[in-house]
């Protein structure tokens, strides 16, 4: 080999594997994240001009009886649904988030104090929105084949991913909210919030994904009917689900 040709594999060799080294410590960041920060997000897209509002149901109050009485309706979706709405126009105002869309807001809350009062009502505005698009008069029809499938690949079967969801919102200590979600590797998981979080609040969710299914168990959700029997509601919940608005969220996630 003439030294020429030497020096210049030499030098390619030595550029390959700073490369080589430079990818597989890459590779290893992107496997363990560290939890307590959240990826770059682009910034917001949407400017928002108007205040939030209360969402309408979609169905009467009384309509989800016997399942979900019509006074716990009126109180969840009148009186607490309509306070987050109201807090959180109050709470965004002179802030950064001032013009940010829910979800541009949600994305970014942090744990901070300063962001507390937002991240409560924000929640709750977002949790309670999707809420009652997840449960429906008829509900607890069947998931789309291609999401029943997936639950039978994760949980081992549907009664199995009932059992895990159940326990899970059966276990949240005090107030909180139960989810079934696509994961960043495109596979459900079933998991708990405390208060009004949720898993796409990115610098607070110990396990963010994309929430496909949700469930209210602070005690407002059920407490006028149910009392202490949170099972109850729990079990009663499964014949409100709507499972075509939910595989519509799971095929939107990429699951
Ligand atoms: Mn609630």
């Amino acid at each position: 080999m003439e030294k020429r040709t030497f020096l210049k594999t030499g030098i390619f060799m030595g550029i390959a594997a700073a490369t080589t080294s430079f990818l597989e410590a890459c590779k290893t960041v992107d496997k363990n994240p560290p939890s307590t920060v959240a990826p770059t997000l682009p910034p917001p897209k949407l400017r928002r001009t108007t205040p939030f509002t209360l969402p309408p149901l979609g169905y009467d109050v009384a309509a989800l009886e016997p399942h979900i009485d019509k006074m716990t309706m009126e109180i969840h979706h009148g009186k607490h649904h309509n306070a987050y709405v109201n807090n959180l126009n109050d709470a965004v105002k002179d802030t950064v988030y001032a013009e940010y869309e829910l979800e541009d807001i949600i994305a970014r809350i942090s744990t901070s104090d300063t962001d507390k009062k937002i991240r409560n009502n924000g929640g709750g505005h977002w949790n309670h929105s999707f809420f009652w698009k997840t449960i429906v008069p008829d509900g607890g029809n069947a998931p789309s084949a291609n999401l029943a499938a997936a639950i039978n690949a994760t949980f081992g079967s549907q009664d199995k991913f009932k059992e895990q969801f159940s326990n899970a919102a059966k276990s949240v200590f005090g107030s909180g909210w139960a989810w079934l979600c696509v994961g960043k590797d495109k596979k459900l998981f079933v998991s708990s919030t405390p208060n009004q979080d949720n898993p796409l609040m990115l610098n607070v969710s110990k396990q963010p994904g994309t929430p496909i299914l949700g469930l209210d168990v602070w005690e407002h959700a059920y407490y006028l009917k149910y009392q202490n029997k949170r099972p109850d509601y729990i079990t009663a919940f499964y014949n409100l689900i709507n499972w075509k608005v939910v595989s519509e969220r799971f095929e939107k996630a990429g699951g």
